[in-house]
This record gives C-alpha cells, sequence and structure tokens, in this order.
C-alpha cells in the first residue's frame, strides 16, 4: 500500500547507509529524530459536498489526496498540519462522467483540482482556501492504452494511466514510451504532460513536450481536442496551449504520444572528470556533436562525494581517483559522469565508444559499467531516501532550472553559494550538491539538492526551508535562467511567475484561463494568480 505521509510502498524501506548518515552528521550536526503522526489523528472536517455517486467522501480517501510529495507536503502531513482537505474525491471511468462531474461542480460553485499521481512537488494539487468546496478529480480508474497505431508509432492512452502500467502496455506490444521521471512509479500521463515533465532518458527520447502529439483536453467552456498530426500550419499549436496548463484550463482525459521500439539493448557507463567546469565541457561537446546517447548526468564534486557513499562504489572511486590525481593534481575535484546509450546493440557499443574518446579528451577517466548498473538498480529508489532522512531528523529538497551553456557555471555558482549560505544567520548549515542533467544543443538543466536539519515544530522547520528555497530561487532568477525546468509552478512558484513570463505573458496566460475557464472553477492559486 502507498505511504499517505511519505514516498513509496509502506513496506519498502531504503535505510541510509551508515557511511552516509556519518558524512551527513559531521556536514550537519547532530539531529534528533523528527515526528510523524498517525493519520487518524489529523483532523478531517465534514465534507461540504452533496451526495454523489462517483465522489468518494471518507476522510482516508480526502487525506490522501490532500498534498503532493513537496517538502512543505510531506512536513504539513508528518506533523499533523493539514488545514485544507479536499471535501470529496472523484474517480471518474470516461470522459463523459468528467463532463458530468465538471458540470456537477459548477452548480454547487466547488472548486475542481485535477489529480494524477500525486505527485506534485510544487503545491500543484493542494487545496487552497477560498470558502468554496474542493472536489479532487482523480484520473486513477483511467489507465488504458485505447489504441496503438504501429505504423505510425502513434499510442493512445487515457491520461490517469501511471508510469509502470503505460509501459507494461506498450512493451507487451514491442514499444516504449521512454518517459522515466524518478516519480515514475506514481505519476500519471496527464500529470506529466500538463507539468513539462522530463524523465531521465530526455537526452535520447525527448521531453514530454516532444512525446505529446494530441489529445482532448474537457475544459468548463467545452472539449479541446488536437489532432495528431506529424506537423501542421494552421495557426498557433494547440497542444502548447495544454502543456504546462497544470490543471488550470481543463482535464486532459487522453494524449496521443509518440512511442518507439523497444531498444534491443541500453547499456549505462561512469566516468571521472576532474572537475564540474571540465565536466560541463565534455557534456556540451558530447550533445554538439550529437553523439547518439540516451542520458548524461554530470555531478558536482558535492554530488559525486554523496553518490559514492550511496552506491558503496568507494574502493572504485578509489581507484580512479589515485589514477586522476596522477594525471591532475586536484584529485577531490573528481566530478561523477554517467551517460548510456539504447538502441541496436552495435549502434550501442559505437555510442558508448564515441562518448569515451571525448571524455578522455576532457581528462576524465572511464570507470566501467558498475556505476551505471548501481544507477539503474537505485534510479527508481532514491526518493525513499526522503523517508529515512526525516526519520533522522534531516530534511531534503530539490530545485531545478535550465540555462544556456555559457550562463550554466554563473548560475551554478550563484545557487550553491545562495543555498549553502541561505541559513547561516541563524547558524543552520546547509549541504548542497547538483548534477547537470537533460542536455539541449543551446543548454541544459541544473538540479540542486539541500539537506538541512529539521527544526522541532512545523512552522519553525517550514521557515527553514524556505529561507533556502527563496534565497536559491532569487539566485536563479538573478542570473537570468528559468523559474522550472520541469517541476512546474504550482503554488509554490506563482509568486515568481512575474518575472518569469512578464506583464504581457502572464496577461496572455490569463486570458486562456478567462476563455476556457470562465468562473476560475479549476485549481485555483496555481500557475496564475488571480
Ligand atoms: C520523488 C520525485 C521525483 C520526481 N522526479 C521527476 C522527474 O524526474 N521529472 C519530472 O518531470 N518531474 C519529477 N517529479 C515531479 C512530478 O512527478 C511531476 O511533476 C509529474 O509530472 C506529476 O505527475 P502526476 O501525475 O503525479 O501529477 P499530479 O501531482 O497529480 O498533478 C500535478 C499537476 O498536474 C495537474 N494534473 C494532473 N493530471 C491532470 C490531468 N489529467 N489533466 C489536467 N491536469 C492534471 C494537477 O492539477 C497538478 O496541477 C518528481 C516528483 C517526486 C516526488
Amino acid at each position: 500500500m502507498r505511504r499517505w505521509n511519505g514516498w513509496g510502498e509502506e513496506d519498502v524501506v531504503y535505510p541510509l547507509p551508515k557511511e552516509a548518515l556519518g558524512f551527513l552528521v559531521a556536514e550537519l550536526g547532530e539531529s534528533a529524530p523528527a515526528p510523524s503522526v498517525p493519520a487518524e489523528s489529523i483532523p478531517v472536517p465534514f465534507p461540504r459536498l452533496p451526495d454523489h455517486p462517483l465522489v468518494a467522501c471518507d476522510p482516508k480517501t480526502r487525506l490522501v489526496r490532500a498534498r503532493g510529495q513537496s517538502f512543505a507536503d510531506l512536513a504539513a502531513l508528518r506533523f499533523g498540519e493539514v488545514p485544507n482537505v479536499p471535501d470529496g474525491v472523484a474517480f471518474p471511468v470516461c470522459p463523459s462522467d468528467i463532463e458530468e462531474l465538471l458540470e456537477w461542480a459548477s452548480g454547487i460553485d466547488a472548486q475542481v483540482i485535477p489529480y494524477g499521481g500525486g505527485t506534485s512537488v510544487t503545491g500543484g494539487v493542494n487545496p487552497v482556501e477560498n470558502g468554496k468546496p474542493v472536489l479532487t478529480l482523480s484520473l486513477e480508474r483511467m489507465q488504458a492504452l485505447l489504441e496503438l497505431d504501429q505504423k505510425s508509432h502513434l499510442a493512445r492512452f487515457e491520461a490517469g494511466v501511471q508510469g509502470p502500467w503505460l509501459e507494461a502496455q506498450l512493451r507487451a506490444n514491442g514499444f516504449t514510451l521512454g518517459h522515466f521521471p524518478q516519480s515514475f512509479a506514481y505519476s500519471s500521463l496527464g500529470g506529466w504532460v500538463v507539468t513539462h515533465s522530463s524523465g531521465q532518458e530526455s537526452l535520447g527520447y525527448g521531453r514530454i513536450a516532444d512525446m505529446f502529439q494530441g489529445g482532448r483536453m474537457i475544459t468548463p467552456a467545452g472539449r479541446l481536442d488536437i489532432p495528431p498530426h506529424p506537423a501542421s500550419a494552421a495557426g498557433a499549436e494547440l497542444k502548447h496551449v495544454v502543456l504546462g496548463s497544470e490543471g488550470c484550463f481543463g482535464v486532459l482525459t487522453e494524449a496521443v504520444v509518440r512511442v518507439r521500439p523497444l531498444p534491443e539493448k541500453q547499456a549505462f557507463v561512469g566516468a571521472l572528470l576532474p572537475g564540474f567546469e571540465a565536466g560541463l565541457e565534455a557534456v556540451r561537446e558530447l550533445i554538439q556533436a550529437r553523439v547518439p546517447l540516451c542520458m548524461l548526468r554530470l555531478s558536482d564534486v558535492f554530488e559525486t562525494r554523496v553518490s559514492f557513499l550511496l552506491a558503496n562504489l568507494g574502493r572504485l572511486g578509489g581507484l580512479a581517483n589515485r589514477a586522476l590525481r596522477f594525471r591532475m593534481p586536484k584529485g577531490e575535484q573528481r566530478c561523477l559522469l554517467l551517460y548510456g546509450a539504447a538502441g541496436r546493440r552495435g549502434d550501442v557499443a559505437k555510442a558508448l565508444q564515441e562518448a569515451a574518446a571525448v571524455v578522455r579528451t576532457h581528462k576524465g577517466i572511464g570507470l566501467g559499467r558498475i556505476p551505471g548498473k548501481s544507477w539503474q538498480k537505485s534510479r527508481f529508489r532514491l526518493p525513499y531516501l526522503r523517508n529515512a532522512l526525516w526519520e533522522l531528523g534531516y530534511g531534503v529538497d530539490t530545485l531545478e532550472t535550465a540555462t544556456a551553456y555559457s550562463r550554466l557555471l554563473p548560475t551554478y555558482g550563484a545557487v550553491m553559494k545562495a543555498m549553502q549560505g541561505a541559513l547561516a544567520t541563524d547558524n543552520g548549515r546547509v549541504y548542497a550538491m547538483a548534477h547537470l542533467s537533460h542536455g539541449y544543443e543551446t543548454g541544459a538543466s541544473l538540479y540542486f539538492t539541500f539537506f538541512f536539519r529539521l527544526a522541532k515544530g512545523f512552522e519553525e522547520t517550514l521557515a527553514c526551508w524556505q529561507t533556502i528555497k527563496r534565497a536559491s530561487i532569487q539566485a536563479v532568477l538573478g542570473q537570468k535562467a528559468t523559474l522550472t525546468h520541469h517541476h512546474g509552478v504550482g503554488s509554490d512558484h506563482l509568486s515568481y511567475m512575474t518575472e518569469e513570463k512578464g506583464e504581457a505573458g502572464l496577461s496572455l496566460l490569463r486570458s486562456l484561463k478567462a476563455t476556457l475557464d470562465p468562473t476560475g472553477m479549476l485549481n485555483p492559486g496555481k500557475l496564475l494568480a488571480p
């Protein structure tokens, strides 16, 4: 059964290795175990909705869908501070149910929150208090593969389909979507599309925006049907109204996506680079020279240390480190590069050879398959560490952005400085680390992770987290990088949207909202301030 106040399945644990805990204590100081109140102790108010056959109003169903997976969400659930809970959760099974539910909600002046897998890390599925009853509209029962056009490599799915079931239905037919966000186990196709998601193999398969070909969005103003033309010059692309709409313009009920034949082989390998700057140059060259890789991830020095501790690769790192030191004295600056290729057997081998040659020209040292295998093993397990860390009294959260290659290093430096120093005035310490992933011809995404000690109470813990996050976002925007590369806006990033889009851009988005959702019933308080 899925955890109601943390990541993953209740019976799966991923304990923090002893060496990693020792490292954390040395960096941040000892911490006291933090509380986790039982679900039953959280008050769930009487629902403000009339009965409806598709709507469940029992406290448990409502509580487990009251929050997403952001740090603030998990802190609220663990401390038992959950003021706004949906009044009911609807489980439609077809588009006409959704049309009927939107009409019903409109008749009783309720707000409606579309809900996929509930893995939003930006407050995207949280109810806001505006005096109106809240109906969370979950697409969990809409997970079917409706059509597979094998000739055109197009698959039409119900939008509630979650990662594993989507892949299973495709794999049974010899295809894959190739979209593997770290939240793959629970996040849904609809959620991916409307949050502009990016999977770990985006270098080879593209972002969800590249895969999304069309579909159906049901809006309070009517159906928006987007046919999956391979290309069209008939005015502005309506797909872009759906991408990034975060449940504020309509409910995506089905999506047509580009799929690919299952690769004959895939392989992931590791290398060490002498420093983040050298690594960035190697990555840029690999991407701009179009070496056909499906995944690239370059960790900075701080993340490299943690990766080696977590994956127990110490010996391997030691050997390569000695080799690096021999070639270049700054042994401590080693940065882990992971990369992989997928496709026909011969093509994979060729791509990896080509990549290794580029890595060598940047004074990198190959580590072979072991780090790649270790990454494959833990790629979807790592989020479980958030539970273990919480129980030990440590908080962890992430922040991501993207910018041009020429701006990557200053952006990295500014965000790291802001994060590391954010709690300094209160004598608090932050361990920050980063990696580059999701590379493009012109730039790449930077993904930061930060650790800090939890405070005793909810308010104080939240204040620490907000201080770090605010300082880091200001550093991102100060560097003119984007507010978010793939997590989206939700409620957490709302106040920065004017800086991101400008007044004209925002008013364009607001006019789309006014056209598709004139009464503002869909997901208020997200994406766009009223
Ligand atoms: C541990 C962890 C790892 C993550 N890793 C990644 C990653 O690698 N890449 C990445 O891109 N993201 C990642 N995320 C963020 C999150 O998984 C994505 O934003 C994902 O796309 C959300 O999908 P979901 O189905 O869970 O959506 P939800 O959380 O249910 O909803 C997110 C938003 O989409 C709206 N929505 C959902 N479904 C629909 C629909 N059918 N129609 C209209 N609106 C809808 C909601 O109203 C909300 O605004 C991660 C999150 C966690 C917790």
